[in-house]
């Protein structure tokens, strides 16, 4: 009796190849759109001590309160997988010396957060994750935000809306908080069970609710905007000028704070229509107080983290073409798969732009062909035992009614050059 196969854990999903390829000319253009910037790749442990979470992240939040993947580290310790990345990057910063002065960092890879899983979210879920760590702004702040737009225009996807907000410093989040938590408090009977939760630990987080029953109730909560201290507000129209020197539309929402507790000043969302209920596709912020709560100096900084599953249903752009691609079709036995080899190692290492995939596994002519066509190969290469005794190859362009043409072995590798420097398009 055939054994029970195992499934994929729920919330969690595979890539297939051909996602796989969408996905990395995403990330090849993040790759290049970051690291032109001037932000550096900075990788990062999926794995960290519990408490890192507990004191970035807070321990009020959703993600600390339910959403982590904790397991016993051994000596009393308890290890998460991440569910951020900004509380490791930092964490990493401080380790290494990388937070004296400035920094860009960039990083991309999975987080884990035991959610219930849905389109747009995951239990394992992956992000491109973008910090600068030493900067003031409001100048980065807004660059941060034109290199996310960038982003989302060089991978195709548009309609997405951007919000801003000023969460401000801490003194006037403490007013404003006092403030919501009186207004909520007089309408205690009209909040749900979440909001009643929230409004002693952090009333803030209130306005974070996603139930359409709570919604009037929000918008008529006082708005921050009338607690900001002048600083703040100074930061904030900074920003707002800067984007709009660069055409970059954005919207002021006073009701927009992060899940997170280390956001202050600065915060913004890229939100879609096109996801449900899941209509964040980027979001980030300023955190001036998450370096010297993690044990470092007081250092000023600004990340932001983009959902690569959320942005891979909306991009529209697709890959460039891949490499000219050539498959070699072997017809014959031991002495045709000699020299099939042996072509096959001089193709790779002389032509820099070809894919050379060589037939395994026998067959007939016509097989051989099929496969070759349904590789998606451009060319393919024959070599039978006639072929050979005359130091031959046939050459057949896949996508032509032509025949094949017969070129000497030797000058195979040159005319599979020409014929790739043609086929290439340049990459726009
Ligand atoms: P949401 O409001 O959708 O729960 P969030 O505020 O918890 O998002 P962040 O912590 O700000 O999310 O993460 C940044 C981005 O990562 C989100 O805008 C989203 O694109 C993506 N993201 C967050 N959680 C998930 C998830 N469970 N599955 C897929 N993508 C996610
Ligand atoms: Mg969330």
């Amino acid at each position: 009796m055939p054994s029970r196969l195992i499934q994929s854990v729920r919330g969690v999903r595979d890539l297939k190849p051909a996602e796989a390829s969408a996905w990395r000319h995403a990330e090849e253009v993040v790759r290049s759109i970051l690291e032109g910037g001037g932000y550096r790749e900075f990788r990062v442990p999926v794995l960290e001590h519990a408490e890192l979470y507990r004191r970035s992240v807070g321990e009020q939040t959703d993600i600390v309160q339910k959403e982590m993947y904790s397991l016993e580290g051994g000596k009393g310790q308890t290890l998460t997988l991440r569910p951020e990345a900004t509380a490791g990057m930092v964490r990493a910063a401080l380790e290494h010396g990388l937070h004296r002065g400035r920094h860009r960092f960039w990083c991309a890879g999975p987080m884990f957060r035991r959610e219930r899983p849905q389109r747009g979210r995951l239990r394992q879920f992956h992000q491109f994750d973008a910090e600068a760590i030493g900067y003031a702004g409001p100048d980065i702040d807004a660059e941060l935000i034109a290199l996310a737009a960038r982003i989302f225009r060089a991978l195709g996807v548009d309609g997405l809306v951007l919000e801003i907000n000023s969460l401000g410093g801490a003194q006037c989040r403490r007013s404003y908080r006092q403030n919501l938590r009186a207004y909520f408090q007089d309408h205690f009977e009209s909040l749900d069970a979440d909001s009643r939760v929230r409004l002693d630990a952090n009333p803030l987080r209130i306005l974070d609710s996603r139930n359409p029953q709570m919604s009037e109730l929000i918008a008529g909560a006082p708005d921050i905007a009338e607690f900001l201290e002048p600083e703040s507000a100074r930061h904030l129209s900074g920003l707002e000028s800067l984007l709009a020197s660069i055409g970059l539309p954005y919207r002021r929402n006073p009701k927009l704070v992060r899940g997170l507790d280390y956001y202050s000043r600065t915060v913004f969302e890229f939100l879609t229509d096109r996801l449900g209920a899941q209509n964040a596709v980027c979001a980030g912020g300023r955190y001036d107080g998450l370096v010297e709560q993690l044990g470092g100096p007081p250092t000023p900084a600004i990340g932001w983290a983009m959902g690569i599953e959320r942005l891979m249903e909306l991009a529209s752009a697709s890959p460039p073409p891949e490499r000219t691609r050539v498959y070699l079709v072997l017809l014959g036995g031991l002495a045709v798969q000699q020299a099939g080899l042996q072509l096959a190692e001089r193709l790779r290492s002389e032509c820099a732009l070809l894919d050379l995939e060589m037939h395994c596994g026998g067959g007939g002519a016509r097989a051989q062909m099929r496969h070759a066509s349904r590789s998606g190969a451009r060319y393919a290469v024959i070599i039978g035992e006639q072929e050979l005794a005359v130091g031959e190859a046939g050459l057949k362009d896949l996508r032509s009614e032509a025949g094949q043409q017969a070129i000497p072995l030797a000058e195979l590798p040159r005319v599979l050059r020409d014929r790739a420097d043609r086929t290439i398009p340049a990459h726009g």
